[in-house]
């Protein structure tokens, strides 16, 4: 049974700091009471654009967790016995659900992350795109196929997709409605039953995620929530998952994969970057600027595929930087659920040390900052300027660390294979973006960028928005992909069924060992010869 300390809230924000500012305890009440959770202990969340209290969150404890996949184990048993048309079907009512009721998931979303309003409006279109592409490739990715038989004509041999049975999903704060749920659309369409712990910071914008889920159709014990800190509730989801599904840290997903190791069970992690964005000598400059932007900024650079590093061609770069600088003094700044801001909030206080320490470290150092460069509490607590540092240099902090923030080095090349190299250095691999009014030669340089998507003369959202194509980091920026058949597979297990007819694999018609294997040697033989593979 789940407790439930919000209900207690009282009706005065004023004078209980557990109350919310933002909603009616029971709109909050009904969210939180999905989290299964006997602890007693609750942890209050707060409006990063306020400081404000915003909900009790209800704890759970590895009691909870054992709790949710014995719910999760027994839905998934009758779950996978649906129809894929069934399941498909539900995924074009959540869609429908999803774009419905954006207003209010944005709602939502803005007073828990701080973000604009326009980038919390990327999280209902990316779970809409996502549910309607799976709804309607279901056939393509999950019915069973025909493979090449060994003896053509006599065996015939089929796969079939098995689900792994219950998913393990952990997701950050940074997109908490979408990266909740993105990841399990596939998985339940699969046929699997989901456990997700979502980022603590951000519970209720993945709550009504499996609240929607639920409306439209879906059994309420296929989708189970639990909350508390990740060191504390990651194990024992680790130890009873079939699979993980991990969003976060490269850190956090070392630990992961170690102890996925362990069990032998699979993995895909989605991780860290330092994004760079490749501004080359033919770029459409207006059209690059306008981009960089958003590449840049959007959510207020707190984006798995936000770009940190910029590699502009020396023949524009003044020009580019001119136009760049200006759009982004431009930017408007503000917090609130209106439309018309440009940037929000960082999520938290530690979020604004890391960005103000990267700066303050780079112009001790000697960079020069460009635009933007302080922090912003007339705005609220975390905000901090869009920034553009020049002069970077490697023994600062940001030249090859994430800062997972609104700042953007801008360096200059004189030579297109340098800047390939220098966008290839370092651990990571996971975003990369070329601006280029030949898109044939851009898509030559995307070939040698060692990132897991590229997107030329746009920003990150070519890729991101195109489910049909498979997202994920090369080197430590992730293992496993998301989207497209590759992002419903990994939750599939590959099952081969071969049946035999006629002929059998041991000497038949009287012949000895010795001759069956002489007929053998000379089919294979026959076989190459005919093309077979
Ligand atoms: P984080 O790794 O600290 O936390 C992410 C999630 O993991 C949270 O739910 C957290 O509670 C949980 N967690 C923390 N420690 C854990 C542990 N020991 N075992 C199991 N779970 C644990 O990351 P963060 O700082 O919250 O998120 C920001 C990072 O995520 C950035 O580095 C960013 O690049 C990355 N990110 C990547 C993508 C992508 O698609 N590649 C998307 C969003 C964010």
């Amino acid at each position: 049974m789940s407790v439930n300390p919000s209900t207690q809230l009282p009706a005065d924000p004023e004078h209980d700091p557990r109350a919310s500012y933002a909603f009616e305890p029971e709109y909050v009440a009904a969210l939180t009471n999905r989290i299964i959770a006997t602890t007693g202990t609750g942890v209050t969340s707060y409006a990063p654009a306020t400081g404000k209290p915003l909900a009790v969150i209800p704890q759970s404890s590895a009691d909870d967790v054992k709790e949710a996949f014995a719910r999760a184990r027994r839905a998934q048993q009758a779950w996978a016995r649906t129809s894929l048309d069934h399941r498909a079907e539900l995924l074009l009512r959540l869609h429908d659900l999803v774009l419905d009721r954006q207003d209010e998931i944005i709602d939502l979303i803005c007073w828990e992350s701080g973000k604009a309003r326009k980038h919390a409006f990327d999280e209902p279109l990316h779970i809409a795109l996502t549910a309607r592409y799976y709804a309607r490739t279901a056939h393509d990715h999950l019915d069973t196929e025909r493979r090449l038989g060994v003896i053509p004509g006599l065996t015939r041999a089929e796969v079939n997709r098995v689900p792994k049975g219950v998913v393990g999903i952990i997701s950050p704060w940074n997109y908490p409605f979408t990266m909740a749920l993105c990841d399990g659309i596939p998985a339940l369409l699969a046929g699997n039953a989901v456990v997700t712990k979502p980022d603590a910071q951000t519970m209720l914008s993945a709550l009504l995620g499996a609240q929607l889920l639920e409306e439209a159709g879906f059994p309420k014990d296929l989708w189970n929530v639990v909350a508390g800190p990740g060191r504390e509730l990651g194990t024992p989801i680790i130890e009873r998952s079939d699979y993980i599904c991990f969003t976060g840290s490269t850190a956090t997903g070392k630990l992961i994969a170690k102890q996925c190791a362990d069990r032998l069970i699979g993995c895909s992690l989605e991780l860290g970057g330092k994004n760079p964005i490749l501004i080359l000598r033919d770029a459409d400059l207006d059209k690059a600027a306008e981009g960089a932007v958003r590449a840049c900024f959007s959510n207020a650079g707190q984006l798995c595929v936000s770009t940190e590093r910029m590699f502009v061609a020396d023949q524009v770069y003044d020009r580019f930087k001119e136009k760049f600088v200006a759009a982004t003094k431009a930017m408007k700044l503000s917090a609130g659920l209106e439309w018309g801001s440009d940037m929000g909030s960082l999520i938290s206080q530690d979020q604004l040390d890391t960005v103000t320490a990267h700066v303050e470290d780079a112009v001790a150092k000697g960079a020069t900052v460009l635009a933007g460069g302080k922090a912003r509490p007339d705005l609220g607590p975390y905000y901090f300027e869009p920034t553009i540092l020049e002069g970077v240099t490697p023994e600062m902090t940001c030249f090859g660390n994430e800062t997972f923030g609104p700042v953007i080095s801008l360096y200059r090349f004189h030579d297109e294979a340098d800047a390939i190299a220098r966008a290839n250095d370092g651990e990571y691999g996971l975003n990369a973006s070329i601006y280029s009014r030949d898109v044939k030669r851009a898509r030559i340089v995307a070939r040698q960028v060692k990132c897991g998507t590229v997107n030329i003369n746009e920003a990150f959202g070519a890729t991101f928005a195109s489910i049909d194509a498979p997202m994920g980091g090369m080197r430590e920026s992730g293992m496993g992909r998301r989207q497209g058949s590759e992002g419903i597979h990994r939750y599939t297990e590959t099952q081969a069924v071969a049946s035999q007819a006629l002929l059998r694999f041991a000497p038949q018609f009287g012949l000895n060992d010795q001759q069956y294997a002489r007929v053998m040697t000379t089919s294979l033989r026959l076989m190459k010869k005919m093309g077979r593979a």
